[in-house]
C-alpha cells in the first residue's frame, strides 16, 4: 500500500500504458500522479477494455501522449488532507466523469454532452483521459466530491465492480429508449455490450432478441436470457421476428454494431411508432442514405446514446452489486496490463468465445 506521505517525499515510479500514437502502446515507467488536497489516488485493481478504449487507440482522435482505461476499480491509496469521507484501503469503482449539474446540457438532463463532464476526467498523467491503464489513477476533487466513488460491497469483486460504469451507459440506452414491461427488443451484435443489453432487457420486463454473426454468440446470447438469437446474415430475419411479435415487429432496436447493414435491418423489423438506438459509434466516414418518410409515416424514432448518465448511477451500482445481472457471465479474458496490445488485437479479431476482456495492472 502506498500512502500519501511516501508521495509527497521521494518520486515513485509505476507501470502504464500509455497512447504515444496511433495503434501505438507504450509500457512505461512513468511518476505516481501527486495528490491534492481535494483528491483522491486509487491502486488499479481491474479495469475493464472498452471498445471506446480500442477507439482512441487505433485511431488519430487524441493527441498523445494518454492514458486510456475507464471501467476502473481499486484500492483508495491516497487521500488529500480536504477530502472527508473516504480512507485509504476502501474498494471502489471509479466514474471517470461527473457532470457539472448547472449549465444548459445539465438541466436538460444531457449529463454527457456538458463540457466539464467531458473535460475533468480521472487520471494516470499527460491529458486526463481516464488513466485506468495504470497501476494508480488520480481521481480530480469534483469527480470526488459529487459521488464518483462508489463503495464496493465485501462480497463483491474488483472484477464484477469494473462492470458499473459500461452498465450505466447501457442502462442510459435503456431508458432513453423507454423499454418497458411487455415490450419486445431486437438487439444487434452480441458482444459484450449487445449481451449486457439482453440481461438489462430481460431485467426490465421486455423479451430480448439478438443477433450476430458468431455461432457462439447466437448460443451465448440464448443463455444469457435472450427469448430468441438469429444469425444476422439470415435472409428471413425479418420475417421471423415478425412470426414472435404478432405481425408488429419489434418495439425498439438497439444497435449495438457499427453497421449500416443492421440499421436497414432494424428499419425492417421495427414495427410502426417504434424506436431504433443508435448505440455503437459508426466509422465517420459512414453515411446513411434514408428516405425521411420512414419516419414520417412509420413513425419510427431514431435517437442515439452516448457514455453514462450521472441520475443512473445509483441505479447501475445496484444492479452491479445485487447481482440484478449476472456481468460475470461476460468475462471471457484476463491480461495483465503489460499485454494491453495484445488484449486489443483479441478484441479487435474475436474468438469464437471472446467477450469483455479485463486487464490487470
Ligand atoms: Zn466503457
Ligand atoms: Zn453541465
Amino acid at each position: 500500500m502506498l500512502h500519501l506521505r511516501s508521495l509527497s517525499g521521494e518520486k515513485i515510479n509505476v507501470k502504464a500504458q500509455v497512447f504515444r500514437g496511433v495503434n501505438q502502446l507504450s509500457f512505461e515507467e512513468i511518476p505516481v500522479p501527486q495528490v491534492e488536497t481535494d483528491e483522491v489516488l486509487v491502486q488499479v485493481q481491474v479495469v475493464g477494455l472498452c471498445q471506446s478504449d480500442i477507439k482512441k487507440i487505433r485511431y488519430p482522435l487524441y493527441e498523445p501522449p494518454r492514458i486510456f482505461g475507464h471501467e476502473t476499480a481499486g484500492i483508495i491509496a491516497a487521500v488529500g488532507s480536504e477530502v472527508r469521507g473516504w480512507q485509504v484501503g476502501q474498494r471502489v469503482a471509479v466514474m471517470h466523469h461527473i457532470p457539472c449539474m448547472r449549465c444548459a446540457y445539465c438541466l436538460n438532463e444531457n449529463f454527457s454532452m456538458c463540457d466539464v463532464y467531458k473535460n475533468i476526467s480521472t487520471t494516470a498523467g499527460f491529458n486526463a483521459s481516464g488513466g485506468g491503464f495504470a497501476e494508480y489513477v488520480k481521481v480530480p476533487g469534483h469527480i470526488v466530491q459529487n459521488g464518483g466513488l462508489i463503495a464496493i460491497p465485501d462480497e463483491i469483486s474488483f472484477e464484477e465492480a469494473s462492470f458499473v460504469e459500461p452498465t450505466n451507459c447501457c442502462l442510459k440506452a435503456v431508458k432513453k429508449a423507454q423499454i418497458a414491461p411487455g415490450q419486445t427488443v431486437l438487439i444487434t451484435g452480441a458482444g459484450p455490450i449487445g449481451l449486457m443489453f439482453v440481461m438489462l432487457v430481460k431485467y426490465f420486463g421486455a423479451k430480448a432478441i439478438a443477433t450476430d454473426l458468431l455461432p457462439s454468440r447466437i448460443e451465448k446470447a440464448l443463455n444469457v436470457g435472450a427469448e430468441a438469437a438469429f444469425d444476422a446474415r439470415d435472409p428471413d430475419l425479418a420475417a421471423k421476428i415478425h412470426a414472435i411479435t404478432d405481425g408488429l415487429g419489434v418495439d425498439v432496436t438497439l444497435l449495438a454494431v457499427p453497421s449500416d447493414k443492421a440499421f436497414f435491418q432494424a428499419l425492417d423489423c421495427t414495427r410502426k411508432g417504434g424506436k431504433i438506438l443508435f448505440f455503437a459509434e459508426f466509422p465517420d466516414e459512414l453515411e446513411i442514405p434514408i428516405n425521411p418518410n420512414i419516419l414520417y409515416r412509420r413513425e419510427i424514432d431514431l435517437m442515439g446514446s452516448y457514455s453514462s448518465s450521472y441520475r443512473l448511477q445509483a441505479l447501475s451500482a445496484d444492479i452491479v452489486f445485487h447481482r440484478r445481472i449476472d456481468v460475470s457471465a461476460l468475462i471471457s479474458d484476463r491480461y495483465p496490463l503489460k499485454d494491453l496490445s495484445a488484449a486489443v488485437e483479441q478484441a479487435i479479431a474475436p474468438s469464437a468465445d471472446t467477450y469483455k476482456i479485463l486487464i490487470y495492472p
